[in-house]
């Protein structure tokens, strides 16, 4: 048993400098496979039901190239700022494993689709750039399964099961420069990738379910000095968290060793989240293990000028351009601006609330999208959702002061629930608010009746008597009364009868 190092930072980072790559891959959204016309949707099909002689890598079979797919390779070409091949070629990457039929994947190897972009998102520490070395198509493997549908080993006989479905679905793999030194800054990378691939619509690039699969390389090296250190590949991270502390675990564990007179080897490690640590998987394969050459059975790819320019004006707002509109066009705050765009679901409902209703306040809205909404979407509440229209009629009814703010989040949290229209909650709970004069003055009058003792400690100079009498007719209105004409209306009563 070897103790967990401490958390990062404390020890390794104050002598070592890390040097971080990441390798994402990415399951493109499209209808059909990579290189056949079986279907994607696998999610809860019976095992080996999505495959074909092409995807099962029969003899005699021909892959065709799937034209969306290459779409989004170059869509997230321009979106990362990077260069978009005019000649790209497909080759074969030969090595043997059950879950490849073929006996090859096919890749791309010397010319990617993509190169030399870059990804820029703030950190802790500021804003951080990384550069992209490549991005390009291949094709997925099959699936082994160690485990039967009830969750037991099917063992027993020490065979494993295949499921072909995932044979030949299309990923995009995206590889950084060794740019990154912190693991924060390798988890926002890939946070903002995430972010970047569901905004284009390339990938859903959920991590829980394998849309998404984040592998980092770690080296560390002496401060001040400039050769890398040798690497280790670290992979099964199934989530943004783990990236993050399997990449801080690998950094002190790199200086225990390098420290205690020991050497990093070249392996592939397996983060391993139950005790938050990495372990050895397997030697690192060499890149002539894998005999790499031209795929024989496709021609190279041309691009035409025609072809990229118009993948390119489909391209929606990328989330940076929007970070700073948001800031430039509403006011938001930096922060804010950040934290609406960083997540999805939050910008559909911000800007569909401001399409649905006219004059509603921009800020407003946004701190009600980052906050109640936020908050809801977090809380035991989930599971439920806010529908734009319905939040901008909210909004516009706070910014009308026809309703109190503290009303007004009772209202949201029920529409959030159950889906009811914001007005009908509105009726149903009486929460329009009195802004009526004279209903507000019968409701001054009884109060200040009914509390001479509060009345008395006003004119004795306490004027904090005040805030109890507000109180004491919010409570009498059951929260309906506008609080600011109430103050004003206690204060002339409490003046005149001085
Ligand atoms: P592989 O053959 O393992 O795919 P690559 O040369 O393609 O190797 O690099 C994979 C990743 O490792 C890239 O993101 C690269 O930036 C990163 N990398 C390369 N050298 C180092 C190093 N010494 N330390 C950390 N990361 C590195
Ligand atoms: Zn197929
Ligand atoms: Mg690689």
């Amino acid at each position: 048993m070897t103790s967990a190092p401490a958390a990062a930072g404390t020890g390794a980072l104050a002598r070592y400098e890390a040097v971080i790559g990441i390798e994402i891959h990415c399951q493109l959204k499209t209808a059909s496979k990579m290189f056949c016309a079986c279907d994607t949707q696998i999610e809860g099909a019976e095992p080996n039901s999505h495959c074909c002689p092409v995807c099962l890598g029969l003899p005699g079979t021909l892959p065709t190239i799937n034209k969306s797919a290459v779409e989004w390779v170059i869509a997230t070409g321009f979106a990362i700022d990077g260069e978009v091949a005019t000649t790209t070629r497909w080759d074969r990457k030969n090595y043997f494993y059950p879950d490849i039929p073929k006996g090859y994947q096919i890749s791309q190897y010397q010319l990617p689709l993509v190169a030399n972009g870059k990804l820029t998102f703030d950190t802790s520490e500021g804003p951080f750039t990384v550069r992209v070395r490549r991005a390009h198509l291949e094709e997925d493997t099959g699936r082994l399964i160690h485990e039967d549908r009830d969750g037991r080993r099917v063992s027993l006989a020490r065979r494993s099961l295949i499921d072909f479905d995932r044979s030949g679905m299309p990923l995009m793999e995206i590889v950084t420069e060794p740019d990154i030194r912190t693991a924060e800054q390798a988890r926002r990378y890939a946070e903002e990738l995430r972010l970047l691939m569901r905004t284009i619509g390339a990938s859903d690039a959920e991590m829980e379910n394998g849309q998404m699969r984040v592998e980092a390389n770690v080296s560390i090296r002496p401060i001040g000095r400039e050769a890398f250190g040798t690497r280790v590949e670290v992979k099964n991270m199934n989530s943004m968290r783990a990236v993050e502390r399997a990449i801080a675990f690998e950094i002190e564990r790199q200086a225990e060793l390098i420290d205690g007179g020991g050497a990093v080897h070249m392996e592939t490690r397996g983060w391993d989240d139950p005790s938050q640590s990495t372990y050895h998987m397997r030697p690192k394969e060499e890149e002539n293990d894998y005999r790499y050459f031209p795929e024989p059975d496709l021609p190279p790819l041309t691009t035409t000028p025609e072809w990229l320019a118009a993948i390119k004006a489909r391209l929606p707002e990328l989330p940076a351009v929007r970070r700073t509109r948001y800031q430039t066009e509403f006011g938001l705050s930096g922060y804010d601006a950040s934290v609406l765009v960083n997540d999805l679901a939050s910008t559909a409902l911000f800007e569909g609330a401001l399409a649905a209703g006219e004059g509603v306040p921009a800020k407003l809205l946004a701190n009600w999208v980052t906050g109640e909404y936020m908050r809801l979407v977090k809380g035991e509440e989930s599971g439920g959702s806010a529908d734009p229209v319905q939040l901008a009629a909210l909004v516009k009814l706070v910014a009308d002061g026809a309703i109190s703010g503290t009303n007004a989040k009772e209202v949201f949290a029920e529409h959030f629930a159950t889906g009811r229209v914001v007005a009908a909650i509105v009726e149903a709970r009486g929460f329009r608010q009195i802004s009526d004069a004279g209903a507000l003055g019968t409701a001054v009058d009884e109060v200040l009746a009914a509390n001479p003792a509060a009345v008395a400690d006003y004119r004795a100079g306490k004027g904090a008597a005040v805030g109890f009498l507000v109180g004491q007719v919010m409570k009498a209105t059951r929260g309906q009364a506008n609080a600011a004409m109430v103050q004003t209306a206690l204060r002339e009563r409490l003046a005149k009868t001085e």
